[in-house]
């Protein structure tokens, strides 16, 4: 089994011909799709909206092979400069052909007998749901020069914003026992059996952060400016609005949801209360102890061993699963090791096209590095299960990504408390409920900031 991933199936390098070939189609298509978008008015309709929809499938599979290859690429060595300027021309291209989006959708929503042709057009009927939405959607869109505009400003306005932020916390240097370390690095000793360093590392985090936090400060009200000001330009009754509909969820839905995580606050203040007992403080926990583990669970995996233990857990409950765990192992389609110049934590990248999925872990053998690996191959499931669907479909919101990610998780962690026995059963009951004390109060926390408009000021 290869512990990094294997990238070949886009191209062997930068040097690959295949590589400045593809960035060569992708200037075709962007002229392709320009030229016809301009010559739309004398078109039939139906024709019309078959030929976008081919023009827009080959460009995005152009596009999403480049892409992924530098993204990926630039995940596990974030200083290699080839990477960051071969990313930086193709996010230059890739606004290139805002404005003819905009026109389109707004093409699409013109077409006043929309239901009629997709009823009699097999390829439109294949994006139904697509067509249909961008009709629903017309009201928000903003003149194609805005929407023009507000594509390649935010290179240099909301993205650029983002990128400061990534980079000051990226690079932040955290002092720690007359050393230096990384801002993950001391957010990992939270989760270390000795009170006192996770003690005197939550107050070097806090410490660390007095270097940056005006900047991020900065970064994040900019950010959320800038959300603001494109919502209300495009006439959404707020931001929060303009989020649900993006992914597609109704607010009495997300109310519903608000209300359960507020009805059991409770059960997690009795829960964060007992824990605080059984640590030994009198008055409540302290926030330096909120990821302290109630005992050691030192089980250790190899990669061998986690492949067999995800595949033995998936296998009998959805074979398919299991097979595609297992091709993901043997398939060289997972980086597992954290090293210099790897970003933190884990990611999987849907390649629905390629019939595959790249998977990012930071793997260094505990369970919840493999609970970690389950959740990433449980998106790998989820490409797996769009990779027939027609290209302009791939896409999913938020509230559908995270279920089969989730899902896996949940499967994998059940089983392990199961098997578990005696202390060992507790502590890994301790670290479920901590995870999910995290998803509703934490998260709950974060929905307070964001549907808060004003902005907050720093200094
Ligand atoms: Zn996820």
């Amino acid at each position: 089994m290869n512990s990094e991933w294997s990238l070949d199936i886009f191209y062997t390098s930068y040097q690959d011909p295949k590589f400045t070939e593809d960035f060569k189609r992708y200037d075709e298509s962007i002229v392709k799709i320009k030229e016809y978008v301009s010559k739309l008015s004398n078109i039939d309709k139906e024709e019309a909206l078959v030929t976008i929809l081919g023009l827009l499938e080959e460009h995005i599979i152009i596009e999403s092979n480049l892409g992924s290859y530098i993204a990926l690429r630039q995940s596990t060595n974030t200083s290699d400069t080839e990477t960051v300027s071969n990313m930086s021309v193709l996010e230059k291209k890739s606004t290139e052909l805002s404005k003819e989006m905009a026109m389109i959708d707004k093409y699409i929503a013109s077409v006043e007998n929309l239901d009629e042709l997709i009823e009699k057009n097999e390829k439109l009927k294949g994006y139904s749901f697509l067509l249909k939405t961008t009709k629903e959607n017309a009201k928000y869109f903003l003149s194609d020069d805005v929407e023009e505009v507000i594509a390649k400003m935010n290179l240099s306005a909301g993205s650029a914003w983002g990128n400061l932020q990534e980079y000051l916390t990226s690079t932040l240097e955290v002092d720690y026992n007359g050393e230096k370390t990384t801002l993950s690095g001391i957010r990992n000793l939270a989760y270390d059996n000795d009170a006192n360093v996770r003690k005197e590392a939550y107050y070097a985090e806090l410490a660390g952060y007095d270097k940056i936090k005006d900047s991020v400060a900065f970064a994040i009200n900019n950010i959320k400016k800038q959300v603001n000001t494109i919502s209300d330009l495009r006439g959404y009754e707020s931001p929060l609005h303009m989020t649900l509909r993006q992914a597609r969820m109704s607010k009495e839905t997300l109310d519903a949801m608000i209300i359960a995580m507020k009805e059991y606050f409770p059960k997690f203040q009795e829960y964060l209360k007992r824990k605080a007992e059984l640590l030994g403080h009198k008055n409540g926990l302290p926030w330096y102890d909120l990821f302290a583990l109630l005992g050691e669970n030192n089980r250790k995996f190899t990669t061998e061993e986690a492949k067999d233990y995800l595949i033995n857990h998936f296998k009998g409950f959805a074979d398919d699963l299991a097979e595609m765990v297992e091709e993901a192992f043997d398939n060289s389609w997972i980086d597992f090791f954290p090293h210099k110049g790897k970003v933190g934590g884990a990611f999987c990248a849907n390649l629905p096209h390629l019939k595959q999925s790249r998977v990012l872990s930071n793997f260094e053998g505990s369970l919840s590095d493999v609970v970690t690996l389950a959740h990433e191959l449980g998106h790998a499931y989820h490409g797996l299960n769009i990779q027939d669907h027609l290209p302009l479909n791939y896409e999913y919101s938020m509230p559908v990504a995270e279920t089969a990610s989730t899902f896996n998780e949940t499967v994998i962690m059940t089983a392990a408390i199961e098997e578990a026995k005696g202390k060992d059963k507790m502590v890994l009951i301790e670290s479920q409920l901590q995870d999910v004390t995290q998803i509703i109060c934490d998260i709950y926390s974060r929905y307070l900031f964001e549907s808060d408009t004003s902005i907050y000021v720093v200094m």
